[in-house]
C-alpha cells in the first residue's frame, strides 16, 4: 500500500518540484484540470501589465513597431516550434484552434486536389469533426470515413483516394497516445497528408514534428501551455508545403505586402501566409509568458513526471477500497497515455462536481468519465493522494444522491 508519507517523498526527490512556485495556485486548491485551462504562470502579470500600461496607453498605435506586436506570430510561433520539434519559419501563433484546423484542412485537400477523401475518428474532439464537415462543404465531392465506425484500424480507412488525415495525437476522453511517426509514415505511404491535432499534447509531451516529417499541425495554447483563458493557439505547416498551400481565409495579414493595400489578394511566401487578420496583442501577450517559462523546461523531464504522475494515481485509486467500482478509460501503460488519466463512474458528473467543492478541481466529459489532468509543473505526488482520498470520501458519501451535484453547468 502506497502511504501519504510515500509521495511526499516522490515530491523530495523531484528534480522539478521548484517550477511550482512560478504559477499563482490559489490557496486550498488542488488544480486536475492543467489539461484544460493551464495555471497562470507569475510572469504573466507582468508581461500583460506592462502590455497594457506601457504598450497600448503611452506607445499607442505606435507600438505596433516600438514593441514589435505586429512580428509576435511568427516569432512566438518560432519560440513554441522548440516544444514540438519544428524549425523557425513554420509555426505561427494566431487565430483559434477550430479557425487553424480549418485552415490547414483546406490548404492539405487543395495540394491533394484529385482525391475526395478525409480520414478522422468518431470520436476526436467534436470541433474537428464540425470543421471538417465546413470544410467538406466547400468542395463537392468530398467524403469522410471515420476511425471507430468505419473502421477501427487506420489501415483499412487510408488508400489512395484518401487526401488528408485529421487525427488528435492524444484522445481528450481516454487520454490514449498513438504513434504520430507510424501513422504519417503510413498516410505518406498511401499518397496522403495529415494534420495532427496537438491540443492534449503541446507543452507535456515532446515531438519531432519535422524528424517525422510531419506536413500540418494545430494546436491550442491554453491547455498545458498556460498561455491563458481562449489564447491564441498555433499552426505548423512544413516549409516544403508552404509556398503551394493555399489558405482559404485570404485576409490582409497573409497578404505578401500588407500596406501596399492591393485590391487584389497575393499570398505572402512561407508561413505568413496563414495570417488572416490583426491579432489580439492581449492574448499574444499571455502566450509570450507562458513561453517565458517554458524556455527554461526540459520537456522529456516533464515527460517522465508526467508518466509517474499517472501510474501513482491509478495504482492509488486501484488501492482504495472505497473505489472498486470506477473504471480505468485509459491505458494502463503510461508509454501510451497522454497527461490525463480518466475514470468511467456512471454517476461521474456529481462526483466532479462533489469534488470540486471540496477544492480537487477536475472535469468531466460525457459519457460518465471523470477526467484528471496531471501539469507535472505545479502539481505534486502528495496532491494526488489527497485528490483519491477526497474522491473516496465523495463515493462513500453516495454524492449522486443529493440533487444539488446533479446540477449541469453551462461549461463542465
Ligand atoms: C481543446 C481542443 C480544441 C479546442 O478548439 P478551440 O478552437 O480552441 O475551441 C480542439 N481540438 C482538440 C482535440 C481539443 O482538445
Amino acid at each position: 500500500m502506497l502511504t501519504r508519507e510515500d509521495c511526499v517523498e516522490l515530491d523530495r526527490q523531484d528534480d522539478l518540484s521548484a517550477l511550482r512556485s512560478e504559477f499563482h495556485l490559489p490557496e486550498g486548491i488542488i488544480y486536475l484540470d492543467g489539461n484544460s485551462l493551464g495555471a497562470m504562470p507569475k510572469g504573466a502579470v507582468q508581461k500583460l501589465s506592462r502590455t497594457i500600461e506601457e504598450e497600448w496607453a503611452k506607445g499607442l498605435i505606435k507600438s505596433w513597431t516600438d514593441a514589435d506586436w505586429f512580428t509576435l506570430p511568427g516569432r512566438l510561433g518560432d519560440r513554441l516550434g522548440r516544444l514540438i520539434g519544428a524549425g523557425p519559419g513554420q509555426t505561427l501563433v494566431c487565430d483559434g484552434t477550430s479557425i487553424n484546423i480549418y485552415k490547414a484542412l483546406r490548404a492539405a485537400m487543395a495540394l491533394r486536389p484529385d482525391r475526395s477523401v478525409i480520414v478522422s475518428e468518431k470520436d476526436s474532439f467534436p470541433t474537428d469533426l464540425y470543421i471538417s464537415e465546413g470544410a467538406m462543404s466547400a468542395r463537392g465531392g468530398m467524403t469522410r470515413r471515420l476511425l471507430g465506425q468505419d473502421s477501427d484500424a487506420l489501415e483499412d480507412l487510408i488508400d489512395d483516394q484518401v487526401a488528408v488525415v485529421l487525427l488528435s495525437n492524444v484522445d481528450y476522453r481516454t487520454g490514449r497516445m498513438v504513434d504520430m511517426a507510424k501513422v504519417t509514415k503510413m498516410a505518406h505511404d498511401a499518397g496522403a497528408l495529415v494534420i495532427w491535432d496537438l491540443c492534449h499534447t503541446a507543452g507535456i509531451v515532446p515531438m519531432e514534428l519535422d524528424a517525422i516529417e510531419a506536413d500540418f499541425a494545430v494546436g491550442c495554447t491554453y491547455k498545458y501551455l498556460s498561455g491563458g483563458p481562449g489564447a491564441p493557439a498555433f499552426i505548423y505547416v512544413a516549409t516544403r508545403h508552404q509556398d503551394k498551400a493555399v489558405q482559404p481565409l485570404s485576409g490582409w495579414w497573409g497578404h505578401a505586402n500588407p500596406f501596399a493595400f492591393d485590391h487584389k489578394y497575393s499570398p505572402a511566401s512561407g508561413i505568413g501566409r496563414f495570417l488572416v487578420g490583426t491579432q489580439g496583442i492581449l492574448g499574444l501577450r499571455g502566450v509570450e509568458a507562458a513561453l517565458d517559462f517554458f524556455d527554461q523546461v526540459d520537456l522529456a523531464k516533464v515527460r517522465e513526471k508526467s508518466k509517474a504522475m499517472g501510474d501513482l494515481f491509478i495504482k492509488l485509486v486501484e488501492q482504495h477500497p472505497d473505489l472498486a467500482s470506477l473504471e480505468l478509460v485509459s491505458p494502463r501503460e503510461a508509454e501510451q497515455r497522454g497527461s490525463h488519466v480518466s475514470l468511467y463512474f456512471e454517476d461521474g458528473y456529481p462526483v466532479v462536481r462533489a469534488m470540486i467543492e471540496q477544492g480537487v478541481i477536475g472535469d468531466f466529459r460525457e459519457p460518465g468519465i471523470m477526467r484528471f489532468g496531471f501539469a507535472p509543473f505545479y502539481l505534486r505526488f502528495v496532491d494526488l493522494f489527497d485528490s483519491v482520498e477526497v474522491m473516496a470520501d465523495c463515493m462513500r458519501r453516495k454524492v449522486w444522491t443529493n440533487s444539488k451535484y446533479l446540477v449541469r453547468e453551462a461549461v463542465t
